[in-house]
């Protein structure tokens, strides 16, 4: 007989520090990710796309899952998530589990960095509520980021947890069909299995977390390959930095046929995570000094464009993707096939329409952050082209996600071109800038609104990759970030202070 299992989804990476919360409106709406879907039509429109629920849903169509979805939703990370979208959102999803009947699992598909205006512990709250209605006997499986904080209380409520092994996330899907396979032999064997886990005891700037340099990708490759004999999963998770509770911070996660073979899987991965601490290095420029580094590069010849990560607006931490800091540093050495994106807000862009393309306006653009040191910029622009900003993003991080960024325009000032959108998604995709008329490849310059996710589908066309720090509000380091909460012993950044120390 076939399994009959539920799936849902409540997605959010919570910046504390961060300008703005994500209300009810902004999961609807999905901002980068698919948006809300439920019942049947979740089934239907996460197929084919990079998303934890896309792999479950491959693989109960594999192994003849009777499936009854729930609701899936993700919105762009931000401060807080409002009491009333947890409410609503979490309320709906017990509602229709409720209604799924006798269930013989459950899959979810989370970040594990949500934190609410009432709660700290998103994912914790929400498992609780779902095993309060399955029962301690239905397993819970749940695939989640690498940036999930994950707190004893998810470990205690789920069956098992699986995290991403990529940054850029690339493996979304895969994860998702890996968490959803151990699902699958939980329920025929029915026999619950052994965890272990561990905090680790240094925080990450997220721009060197990357599984594509080391030691990411070294501590990655341990990952994958502790898993064999016994043990069924292993997971590290890199924690998102910026998010103010006890419970911030890295965790090693193994699960096992017996407690042993957990443990020491997990014992391995703490060693390995401790001797890579004084790896996590890398060049860091302010604007100025990154323009003036890309510019000497270009005089140079290098061939292709010179990427640089505009990182402290990343709207993938929690920035509103509108400081001008990269912008102004472009402009003041007149920089030429120069572009930048995204440059969300919605003022600008509906000015832009309304002048139609050829017309040159006088606007004030971005600037909206808060942030000492960033503001609105006032400049004359000429508008190049004009978009609904409906588009698909065919790179390996998007993977074919259908993105909705409200009414656009490509603007040029001198030899600087500007992507203005009127909603917020992460710059990651080359597709982003073409949308508008320009063409990646052949820019000297690209400064992207993103920390590593842009690394999927541009390192393959970037001479050089500089990581910038114009004034924004997510810190390059965790250590420049006004924490309260953080669990004291903790250190900063890698080799670096501890909190609750002084
Ligand atoms: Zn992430």
């Amino acid at each position: 007989m076939a399994y009959r299992v539920a799936l849902g989804g409540f997605l959010h990476e919570t910046n504390t520090f961060g300008p703005s919360k994500a209300e009810y409106a902004d999961f609807v709406q999905g901002g980068g990710y698919m948006p809300l879907a439920r019942g049947p039509a979740l089934l239907e429109n996460c197929r084919g796309i990079n998303l934890g629920i896309s792999g479950a849903v491959d693989h109960g169509q594999e192994a003849g899952w009777d499936m009854a979805p729930l609701l899936w939703t993700g919105a762009i990370p931000s401060a807080h998530v409002t009491r009333e979208a947890f409410e609503r959102i979490s309320g709906e999803i017990i509602e229709r589990l409720r209604e799924a009947g006798t269930l013989d699992g459950v899959f979810l598909d989370l970040h594990g960095a949500m934190v609410c205006e009432h709660l700290d512990d998103g994912e914790g709250e929400l498992l609780s509520r779902v095993r309060d209605v399955v029962g301690p006997d239905v397993p819970i499986a749940a695939s989640l980021d690498l940036h999930g904080n994950i707190t004893a209380r998810m470990v205690e409520l789920a069956d098992i947890l699986v995290g991403f092994r990529t940054y850029p996330h690339v493996d979304m899907a895969e994860t998702g069909s890996r968490a959803a396979q151990a699902l699958t032999r939980m329920m025929q064997s029915r026999r619950p299995i052994a965890k272990a886990y561990r905090r680790l005891p240094y925080l990450v700037p997220i721009s060197w977390q990357s599984t594509d340099l080391e030691p990411g990708a070294g501590l990655y490759r341990l990952v994958a390959e502790l898993e064999r004999d016994d043990v069924v999963s292993t997971s590290l998770f890199m924690g998102f930095p910026a998010a103010d509770f006890p419970d911030c911070g890295p965790v090693a996660i193994a699960y096992a046929g017996t407690a042993d073979a957990a443990q020491t899987a997990v014992e391995r991965v703490v060693r390995a995570y401790e001797q890579a601490e004084g790896a996590f290095v890398g060049p860091v420029y302010d604007a100025e000094s990154g323009v003036a580094e890309a510019m000497r590069l270009v005089r140079e010849g290098v061939s292709g464009p010179v990427v640089l990560a505009d990182t402290q607006d990343n709207p993938g931490a929690g920035g509103d993707s509108n400081t001008t800091g990269m912008l102004r540093a472009l402009v003041a050495v007149g920089a030429e096939e120069a572009a930048i994106g995204l440059m969300v807000d919605p003022h600008a862009a509906a000015q832009a329409h309304q002048a139609g393309e050829g017309a040159e306006i006088f606007l004030s653009l971005g600037g909206q952050s808060g942030v000492p040191d960033d503001a609105p910029y006032t400049l004359r622009v000429t508008v190049e082209t004009l978009a609904d900003g409906k588009l698909t993003a065919p790179g390996p991080f998007y993977g074919g996600a259908r993105l909705d960024l409200g009414p656009s325009a490509c603007l040029r000032v001198g030899g600087v071109r500007i992507v203005v959108t009127s909603r917020k998604a992460q710059m990651a995709d080359r597709e982003m800038f073409r949308f508008v008329g320009i063409s990646p490849e052949e820019a000297s310059l690209l400064v992207v609104k993103s920390s590593t996710h842009f690394r999927a589908d541009f390192a393959p066309i970037a001479s050089a990759i500089l990581i910038c720090t114009a004034p924004g509000p997510m810190a390059f380091s965790p250590a420049d970030l006004p924490w309260r909460r953080l669990a004291p012993g903790m250190r900063l950044f890698p080799l670096g202070e501890t909190y609750g120390t002084q």
